[in-house]
């Protein structure tokens, strides 16, 4: 074999898992598509990701937190929910001895070049940047992978981190449901008046949904509009002064009036279930997994997790001389993977199902389900399972 493992992908996913097995002396070859110096310092791409506190300790133990500048981490301090024109919101705060903290928002960017910076050194893994995959082929002892350069490499397990349109999950043979939902979101940073008091707001109004994430300036959001493909395609090529009077009208100006601060960015909606999680010498993990919906701001924090609980198994077989790409470790890996994802995806469909229901009954039942919502048993409910991941 030329190495131990192969990851395809190094997005968060892909090197939080090779950053995960930095202490088990495995030898990795981690291939990314994109260039060493856009992995280095990658482009800012409009994400803000409310990380949970599980999420920030798996940072901090995989040493890329210290690779976050304090000042741009932006606490969250609450969450409010609210439907159409109803003044009743649902509220989320944070639980008992989370330090007044729901969470935090950092920029995707930035943890992208921390996870980055966090593997410099590990002498174990090797990066192949601004490579692709051309063929892959298994055999019962490993798999073998040809790059687009040519070169040919052989290990005994073959991790795909390479997205939710995964080219790696499809050349594995393994099925996804794949749900193309016809709406796109646009994200932007916006300047307004009133302090956001580190307080998330969503809002499900008719034929549209919007979202303002605090950033670490009070008067500073990411504004998140999910709308119909064309619609967000025609505000995308808005002018600025046309996009911020619609901004503005469409969060009923709950901050004031909204200034945009870059052109937006827009992200065409999909989500993916994928049938398997492993197949025989290959896992899946990240978005190649699992692509939730944004509107429960949860793929990156799944994929952390997911990442972890692989990289402990791995770890694990081999510190005890085993086969690493040994179906029980994957089945291992598989099961308790899709028993932690299972409730959120569930959970993120049927909340994109019942708000972006236009239907008279699903507008009817809305505000009472948002009211059963607030009743503390289901509250606590919802804070156990976000500090489940
Ligand atoms: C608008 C928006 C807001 C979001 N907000 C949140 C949030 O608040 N909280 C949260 O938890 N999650 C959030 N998410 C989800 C989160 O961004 C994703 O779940 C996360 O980025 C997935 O990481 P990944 O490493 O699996 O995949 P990606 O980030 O997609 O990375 C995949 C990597 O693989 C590479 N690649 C692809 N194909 C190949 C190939 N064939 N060969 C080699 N390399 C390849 C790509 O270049 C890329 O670097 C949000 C997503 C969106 C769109």
């Amino acid at each position: 074999m030329d190495c131990d493992v192969i990851v395809i992908g190094g997005g968060p996913a892909g090197l939080a898992f090779a950053r995960g097995l930095a202490s088990s002396s495995l030898a990795i070859v981690l291939v990314e598509r994109q260039s060493l110096a856009a992995l280095a310092e990658p482009a800012d791409d409009g994400r803000e990701i409310a990380l949970t506190h599980r999420s920030a300790d798996r940072l901090k133990r995989l040493g890329a937190w210290d690779h976050i500048d304090p000042t741009q981490v932006a606490p969250l301090s609450a969450a409010r929910v609210l439907n159409g024109a109803s003044p009743f919101a649902l509220a989320f705060g944070p639980a008992e001895g989370c330090g007044g903290r729901l969470g935090q928002l950092v920029s995707n960017w930035r943890l992208r070049r921390a996870l980055f910076a966090a593997t410099e050194g590990q002498t174990s893994l090797n990066i192949r940047a601004g490579a692709g995959v051309t063929g892959l082929r298994r055999s019962d002892s490993g798999v073998e992978v040809e790059l687009t350069d040519r070169t040919r490499l052989r290990a005994r397990l073959l991790v795909a981190a390479d997205s939710r349109f995964s080219e790696t999950r499809a050349r594995l043979g393994i099925a996804a449901d794949i749900c193309r939902l016809g709406k796109s979101m646009l994200v932007v940073p916006v300047e307004h008046q009133r302090p956001h008091d580190g307080v998330a707001l969503e809002w499900f109004g008719h034929g549209q949904t919007i979202a303002c994430l605090p950033l670490a300036d009070p008067l500073r959001s990411s504004v998140v509009l999910t709308l119909p493909e064309d619609a967000i395609a025609r505000l995308a090529m808005a002018e600025p002064a046309l996009l911020a009077e619609e901004l503005s009208r469409r969060s009923a100006a709950r901050l004031g009036p909204l200034r945009p601060l870059s052109r937006p960015f827009v992200y065409p909606l999909a989500t993916v279930w994928s049938r398997h999680f492993a197949a025989p010498r290959a896992a899946l993990i990240g978005d190649a997994a699992v692509g939730m919906h944004p509107v429960t701001a949860h793929g990156f924090n799944l994929g952390l997790l997911g990442a972890a609980t692989l990289a402990t198994r791995v770890t694990a077989a081999a510190r005890s001389n085993g086969d690493i790409g040994a179906a029980t470790v994957l089945r291992g890996y598989e099961t308790t993977h899709r028993l932690a994802a299972a409730p959120l995806f569930a959970a993120t469909g049927a909340i994109v199902r019942l708000f972006t229901d236009d239907r008279p009954a699903a507008r009817l039942a809305r505000p009472a389900l948002l009211r059963a919502a607030s009743l503390a048993p289901v509250r606590a409910g919802v804070s156990r399972l976000l500090a489940r991941h």
